[in-house]
C-alpha cells in the first residue's frame, strides 16, 4: 500500500504526515488493518524496539472535583459510586508509589482531582515526591495536578518533578462540548508553562468521545505541534454516574487504527496506551504493543485495569520486554534535547524537561539513520511488513469477529470496575 509505505518513511524521518494521510489511515478497512499495525509497528520499533515502559498511577487525591468534564467520575455532581478521598499523606502516596515500582514501574504519576493545585498543595506534593524519592532514586515522578498558575512548574522541578502530565483530551472546535469550566487554551498553556520550567511534557487524548476522524486527526496534530515528550491515548472509560456513561463507541479495530494514526503523526514521541485498553481492545491489547511503547500497570485513577501480572505476562507473550531504568526511554534527540534544556532527569536523561519542535533537536539525517539502522536491524528478526494471512494471530481473528457481530454499543457497565483497591484503601494495590 503506497499510504503506508510513505507513512513508514515519513516516520522514520520524523517528518509529519498530511491530515489526509492520517485520515486515511482511520479510514482502512479491516483487510488492511495487519498492515496498518506492521508498518507503524516499524516506526515504533525505530525509535523505541521492543521496549514497553510501565507507568503506574497513584490517585493522591480522589473525587469532589469543581470542574464538569463529561468524561470524568470525579467531576462536580458525579453520581459515579468512586473512592472519594482527600490528599493522601506522603508516606501513604510513597507506599502506593513503591508497589507500583516493585511491579516493575519505571515511572509513577501522582495525581489529583481538582481545577489545579494550591501552593499549599504543591508544597505537599514536593513533600510526596521527596518521600518516593528517597526510597527509589531512579524512578521518574510525573505530576498531573490540572491547570497550573505562576512558578508552580518551577516549583514542582525544582522539588524533583520530571515531567507534568495535563491532555488536551479532544480538539479544540470540540473542547466545549466535552468541558465547560475551562477551555482548550488553559489546557495548553499549562503544558506549555511545564515545557518552559524544564520538565517533560505528556499530554494526550481521550477517544470514544463521539469525536469525528477529523476531530482526532485535530487533536493529535495540536499534540504534534505541541511536542510533548509522552503522548498518553486514552479509550473514554464509560462510567457509569457521568455524562458518557452510555458512550460506547469504540471497536478493537478502530482503537489499532487511532493508535496508530498517533504514531505516525509523533513517531519519535513515548505512545502510550491508556485508560480503557483492557474494555475496547479487550483480546486485541497485545497487538496494540506494536503501536505504543509504554503502557499503565495495573489499576486506573478510578477503575480498576487488568491484573499487573497479566500486564506483564501479556508483554512477554506478545514478544516485548519491560524497560529498565538503565535504559533511556525517548530516542537520544530527544534526550539530548531535554538535556540542553536542563532538566536532567532519574539520572538516566531518559525524561526531563521542556523540547523544541520536533526537527529542531539534532540533525535529520542523524537521527534518521538511527532510525533506519535500528529498523534494519529489527527487520532481520521481525518481519513485520510481510505479515502472512496464515500467521494472523488467533486474537486478531477473534477480535475481528468480535467488532462485526457487536460493533459500537450502547452500554456494558459491567465491563467497567470502580476500584476498592490500592491508594486510598486498606487493600493492597494492583500493581
Ligand atoms: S478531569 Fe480533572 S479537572 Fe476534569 S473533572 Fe476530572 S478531576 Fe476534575
Amino acid at each position: 500500500m503506497d499510504l503506508l509505505n510513505t507513512l513508514v518513511e515519513k516516520g522514520l524521518r520524523r517528518e509529519t504526515p498530511t491530515r489526509e494521510e492520517a485520515l486515511a489511515v482511520l479510514a482502512t478497512s479491516d483487510d488492511e488493518l495487519l498492515d496498518v499495525v506492521a508498518a507503524a509497528g516499524k516506526v515504533r520499533r525505530a525509535w523505541f524496539g521492543r521496549r514497553v515502559k510501565l507507568n503506574y498511577l497513584v490517585n493522591l487525591k480522589s473525587g469532589l472535583c469543581p470542574e464538569d468534564c463529561s468524561y470524568c467520575s470525579q467531576r462536580l455532581g458525579s453520581k459515579s459510586e468512586i473512592l472519594k478521598y482527600t490528599w493522601l499523606k506522603p508516606e501513604q502516596a510513597a507506599a502506593a508509589a513503591g508497589a507500583g515500582v516493585a511491579g516493575g514501574a519505571k515511572r509513577v504519576c501522582l495525581v489529583a482531582s481538582g481545577r489545579g493545585p494550591t501552593d499549599r498543595d504543591v508544597d505537599r506534593v514536593s513533600r510526596t515526591i521527596a518521600a518516593i524519592k528517597e526510597e527509589h532514586q531512579d524512578v521518574e515522578i510525573c505530576a498531573c495536578l490540572g491547570l497550573l498558575t505562576d512558578g508552580q512548574a518551577e516549583r514542582l522541578k525544582d522539588s524533583g518533578a520530571n515531567a507534568y502530565n495535563h491532555n488536551l483530551n479532544t480538539s479544540e472546535a470540540t473542547y466545549g462540548d466535552i468541558t465547560t469550566t475551562h477551555t482548550y487554551a488553559d489546557r495548553v498553556s499549562t503544558v506549555r508553562q511545564a515545557q518552559a520550567a524544564g520538565m517533560s511534557a505528556c499530554s494526550g487524548l481521550i477517544a470514544g468521545m463521539g469525536e469525528s476522524d477529523a476531530d482526532l486527526v485535530d487533536v493529535v496534530f495540536s499534540l504534534r505541534e505541541l511536542d510533548p515528550d509522552s503522548v498518553p491515548v486514552n479509550f473514554l472509560i464509560p462510567i457509569e454516574g457521568t455524562p458518557l456513561a452510555g458512550d460506547w463507541n469504540l471497536t478493537p479495530q478502530r482503537c489499532l487504527r487511532i493508535l496508530a494514526m498517533v504514531r505516525f503523526v509523533c513517531p519519535d514521541v513515548e505512545v502510550r496506551l491508556a485508560g480503557g485498553r483492557e474494555i475496547h481492545l479487550r483480546t486485541l491489547q497485545p497487538l496494540a504493543l506494536n503501536l505504543a511503547n509504554s503502557i499503565f500497570l495495573g489499576d486506573y485513577l478510578t477503575t480498576e485495569g487488568q491484573s499487573g501480572k497479566d500486564d506483564l505476562a501479556m508483554i512477554a507473550d506478545a514478544g516485548f520486554e519491560v524497560e529498565g531504568t538503565d535504559t533511556t526511554t525517548l530516542p537520544a534527540h530527544r534526550a539530548d534535547a531535554l538535556a540542553a534544556a536542563g532538566a536532567g532527569c532519574g539520572g538516566h536523561g531518559g525524561e526531563g524537561g521542556g523540547c523544541g519542535p520536533c526537527g529542531d533537536a539534532a540533525p535529520v539525517d542523524a537521527v534518521t539513520a538511527q532510525a533506519v539502522a535500528a529498523d534494519a536491524a529489527l527487520a532481520e528478526t521481525v518481519p513485520a511488513e510481510a505479515v502472512p494471512a496464515d500467521a494472523v494471530p488467533a486474537q486478531a481473528a477473534a477480535g475481528a469477529t468480535v467488532s462485526a457481530a457487536a460493533g459500537p454499543r450502547e452500554s456494558h457497565a459491567d465491563l467497567v470496575a470502580v476500584r476498592r483497591r490500592g491508594a486510598g484503601t486498606d487493600l493492597p494495590p494492583n500493581a
